[in-house]
């Protein structure tokens, strides 16, 4: 059985812990690897190497780290149908999507060749007599990522690029279930020419991800994953003095105005609440069809779309729709949820359940569902289901429908289809969530602008890439300098004999 351990100074390293967990392959069932999981003295040594190749990496002019930056992403891109295969065979979803995966990743690193730009500081020339204040950006030193198994090339290329060019070192704990990609990322950083121990990625599980929130020398901590995770990390990353910005889950409502293109809101309602078997953070898990014969209008379009999706193995062909969801607990949960669903009441217009497919009988496959005639007092709209499940709440009112995703404990990203531009730019104004699209299902910022929610989507300041990301992981220092006056008036220009 294929073993992984970390990487460390540069190369790989068995684990030591003699603590292992199953990397599945999420389309068949079947163990694909064991990933080593390691104890809090593997942690610190990493730590403790990385504080020791910082300074120098810190030294190293900021041209010439973007410089590496820039080779990096030449690299991905050589790799990327290697590293989209990567991403597919642990996570499940289909090639292109793998791609996308590792595109919007890239692209964060292709902002990151600007990062000398974005690390300038401020001059205040004549603040006072002989006075002059500057500010600069300066790294933080050692700082940690803690990444998700749903992109597992963006979200560790989105926290890499940005602590690294600003001159930090950084431990990665990717997501155990979907690990060999950012080893992969880390060996490709190297070839780039990245220093050795400037960036360790340590696997485990909830062991180191504690070590590293307890070790004194990490600076800061940049968290993605599930909500009631992000709140426990910001907490006790917070509590022990460090930096941290914590990225949450999700419910993303698209309101859908009557006066909508209606096909191409169900387009758009498919592709994103299915896409990646649901589990994307920025996915549609709600419908709010607003008015009178809207949801009928919607629902009409969707069924023929909806049943003639394809579910399968990224390996089934270019037809694939979407695959696997990622380990049986998830299917289970998502099934049960479904299940709960029909039991309070809402009308499951097309049930996914017990899908299987001819030879991946063992695969964790969840077909696509909708619900009709969600209320929001039913679990179906009160957790993150992460699954292939669009549910609908019907709305009468443009201000019912605001109101209802207003109170929504979640605030990533939300979306209006509508024909009126009025009613849009209300939507975009007075909308308590972080991301908003306009005729547009995903609204992920392009990586030149920052991504992060609000209320239960994320914890602490700043978002994550763009500007926001070299703030997070820099600290200003501001110095003001006073020269006396007095030793240009004393210059001699005169050519004078030596006393
Ligand atoms: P998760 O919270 O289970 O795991 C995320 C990371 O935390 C992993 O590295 C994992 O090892 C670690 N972890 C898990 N349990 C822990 C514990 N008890 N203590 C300490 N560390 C722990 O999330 P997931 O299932 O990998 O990812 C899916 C979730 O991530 C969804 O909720 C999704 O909405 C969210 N997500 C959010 C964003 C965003 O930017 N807001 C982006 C992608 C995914």
């Amino acid at each position: 059985m294929k073993q992984i351990g970390h990487w460390i100074d540069g190369k790989l390293v068995p684990g030591t812990s003699g603590r292992f967990t199953d990397v599945m392959n999420p389309a068949t069932g079947e163990v694909q690897a064991q990933l080593a999981l390691a104890t809090p003295a593997e942690l610190d040594a990493a730590v403790e190497a990385a504080a020791k190749a910082q300074p120098a990496w810190a030294a190293t002019n900021p041209q010439r780290r973007a410089r590496v930056m820039m080779k990096f992403a030449d690299l991905i891109n050589q790799h990327m149908d290697e590293l989209a295969e990567l991403v597919a065979v642990e996570h499940g979803k289909t090639l292109p999507d793998a791609r996308g995966d590792v595109q919007r990743g890239l692209e964060v690193i292709e902002v990151c060749m600007g990062a000398p730009a974005l690390l300038k500081g401020e001059f205040t020339d004549g603040a006072g007599p002989g006075i002059d204040i500057y500010s600069m950006r300066q790294p933080l030193g050692v700082v940690a990522g803690i990444t998700p198994f749903n992109f597992p090339a963006m979200i560790p290329l989105w926290k890499m690029g940005p602590a690294l060019s600003a001159g930090n070192a950084m431990i990665l704990k990717p997501s155990e279930r979907c690990p060999s990609t950012s080893i992969r990322l880390a060996e490709l950083a190297k070839e780039a020419g990245l220093p050795d121990g400037v960036l360790q990625v340590v696997n485990g599980d909830k062991e180191v991800v504690d070590a590293i929130l307890d070790n004194e020398t990490v600076q800061a901590v940049g968290f993605v994953g599930s909500t009631p995770i992000a709140q426990y990390i910001y907490g006790r990353a917070a509590a022990n003095g460090k930096r941290a910005q914590c990225f949450g889950g999700a419910k993303n409502h698209m309101i859908i105005m009557p006066d909508a293109d209606m096909d191409k809101a169900a387009d758009a309602l498919v592709g994103s609440s299915m896409g990646a078997a649901g589990e994307r953070c920025m996915a549609i898990s709600v419908a709010v069809p607003v008015g009178e014969g809207t949801a009928e209008a919607l629902i009409e379009r969707l069924v023929p779309k909806i049943e003639k999706l394809k579910v399968g193995p990224y390996t089934g062909g270019a037809d694939v729709d979407f695959g696997p969801v990622i380990t049986a607990q998830a299917k289970a949960r998502i099934e049960g949820l479904i299940g709960s669903g029909v039991e309070a009441g809402a009308k499951l217009v097309v049930d996914g359940r017990n899908l299987k497919i001819q030879g991946y009988e063992n695969g964790y496959f969840v077909g696509p569902s909708l619900f009709d005639e969600v209320t929001p007092e039913m679990e179906i709209y009160k957790q993150e289901i992460f699954g292939p499940v669009l549910t609908m709440v019907r709305r009468e009112s443009y201000e019912d429908a605001l109101t209802l995703v207003m109170e929504n404990e979640f605030g990533n990203g939300t979306s209006i289809f509508t024909a009126d531009g009025d009613t849009a730019r209300d939507y975009a104004s007075r909308v308590n969530v972080g991301m908003v699209g306009i005729n547009f299902p995903i609204p992920v910022p392009l990586s030149y602008y920052t991504f992060g929610g609000w209320k239960k989507s994320a914890f602490g300041d700043l978002n994550q890439y763009g500007p926001d990301a070299f703030r997070f992981y820099t600290k200003t220092k501001t110095v003001t300098a006073r020269w006396f006056s007095g030793i240009k008036d004393g210059v001699a220009l005169n050519f004078k004999a030596l006393d």
